[in-house]
């Protein structure tokens, strides 16, 4: 049974697509903590993120890396934080979460949420970048 992101990768399930190589996606949150919270994933799945070969492992940080230049540039924050959490989708992914401060990647607080049109405006400023 393909996890969820499996499926957005395969395009079954919409998402908002930020960036992608043939190896990695980044794409919107859809119960984000911050505007712009962004998820990273490897194409392929792996469960565990701490799993992923040393050279995957290294790739999807400087491609989560440059994601973070860009979510930094289109969404004003103080620093883009990052969380490897992984409870409830089991395909490994990185949050990048625009901070203003530490109160924006607690996990236990209610989401935000957006319209369709919001998080399309929130994707057009980060991917334009
Ligand atoms: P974690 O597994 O790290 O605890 O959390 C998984 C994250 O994936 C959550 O922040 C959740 O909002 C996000 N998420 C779960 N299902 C979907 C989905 O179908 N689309 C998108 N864009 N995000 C999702």
């Amino acid at each position: 049974m393909p996890s969820i992101f499996s499926k957005i990768v395969d395009g079954e399930i919409p998402c908002h697509r930020i960036a992608e190589n043939e190896e990695f996606l980044a794409f919107l949150d859809i119960n984000p903590l911050a505007e712009g919270h962004v998820l990273v994933i490897p194409k392929t799945e792996v469960d565990y993120f701490f799993d992923l070969d040393d050279d995957v492992l290294s790739r999807i940080n400087i491609f989560a890396r440059d994601v973070a230049h860009k979510i930094k540039k289109a969404i004003p924050c103080k620093r883009i934080g990052v969380a490897i959490i992984g409870l409830e989708v089991a395909h490994a992914h990185i949050h990048l979460i625009p901070l203003q401060n530490i109160a924006d990647i607690n996990f236990e607080r209610p989401k935000l949420s957006f319209t369709t049109e919001e998080f399309a405006d929130t994707a057009e400023r980060i991917t334009r970048v």
